[in-house]
């Protein structure tokens, strides 16, 4: 299959959609990024990467970081983690506070704010504030690339206006399911959102998930075949906030979205995808990157269905 002349194809197709969305603007630090950019990488296994428009433009990964956590989380405590935090879609918002209330304080699943913020709180509980030096340290090896860093001026927009991030946190300590500083467990979650990251450098971290939790470029075990599944799932299930049923349905790949602008996504076996836009759609997910991530699947049949 000519990966190249498709993924060229997708961008003159996405073209018609630029007049859609709007990019975060509650975190103000990313209210001024260029909406109209593009990027689409891919990487199969054997290392062999496919570029379209402008991969090499660094954006926050935002709730993409989410992945990285859990699988932190997952690795350090195993089923127990699910004591903590679920594993079922929420159906609601990914900044929701109400189903925390009817379901004393344990947040549905990772990949929604309630959720990565528990991860974090766990992983504090073992690493405490080596924490982020821990989960920076882990992306850097998943990407082989020791130059990624998180974006200050991100992490205090972040920090300045995260009123329901903090609503959430407080909410889940009053349920007594955070066991950390609460400021010290916020500011390590804010950190790893803002790390940024171009969309070859995501392609490249998330490949282990294509590939049973190794790495197939350097052979690294990231973590065992079964939490590799476990994680794919929960990306299938929950990866895009209250309209993963949407991307299931319409891309039908495991894929995570982050508020940046960033899709990844995995075709298990085969390779990874990483798009970037950063207009989002009303769920907060990339409009132009699930349309791109469709027309992907669409034109090369291969979804996990
Ligand atoms: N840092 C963002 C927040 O907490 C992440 C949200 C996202 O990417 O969906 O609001």
């Amino acid at each position: 299959m000519n990966y190249q002349n498709i993924i060229n194809e997708i961008e003159d197709e996405i073209q018609v959609y630029f007049k859609e969305g709007k990019v975060a603007d509650y975190i103000p630090a990313l209210a001024h990024i260029n909406p109209n950019q593009f990027a689409m990488s891919i990487k199969l296994l054997d290392g062999t990467t496919y570029n379209v428009g402008n991969t090499q433009t660094k954006f926050s990964i935002q709730s993409i970081s989410k992945v990285f956590t859990f699988t932190l989380a997952l690795q350090l405590y195993g089923k127990s983690l699910y004591k903590r935090v679920g594993h079922e879609p929420s159906g609601d918002p990914f900044n929701s506070l109400v189903q925390l209330e009817y379901e004393n304080g344990i947040p549905r699943n990772p990949f929604i704010n309630a959720g990565a913020i528990v991860t974090t709180d766990t992983l504090l509980s073992k690493y405490q504030d080596k924490s982020f030096d821990y989960i920076l340290d882990f992306i850097r090896t998943t990407a082989n690339d020791f130059t990624i860093n998180y974006n200050k001026e991100v992490y205090s927009s972040e920090l300045e206006h995260g009123f329901l991030n903090m609503a959430l946190i407080n909410m889940m300590k009053s349920y007594k399911n955070i066991n950390n500083d609460l400021e010290k467990v916020i500011q390590t979650y804010f950190k790893q959102c803002s790390i940024e990251m171009n969309t070859e450098q995501l392609c490249h971290s998330m490949l282990f998930l294509a590939n049973h939790g190794v790495n197939p470029i350097n052979n690294k075990i990231l973590i065992n075949e079964a939490k590799a599944k476990r994680i794919n799932s929960l990306m299938l299930t929950c990866g895009h906030y209250d309209a993963s049923g949407d991307f299931a349905y319409k891309v039908g790949l495991p894929g995570k979205s982050g508020v940046g602008g960033g899709i990844v996504a995995i075709v298990p076996g085969k390779m990874s995808i990483c798009v970037y836009s950063p207009k989002l759609n009303k769920q907060g997910n990339s409009l132009i990157g699930t349309k791109a991530l469709e027309l992907f699947t669409t034109k090369t049949g291969l979804s996990i269905f």
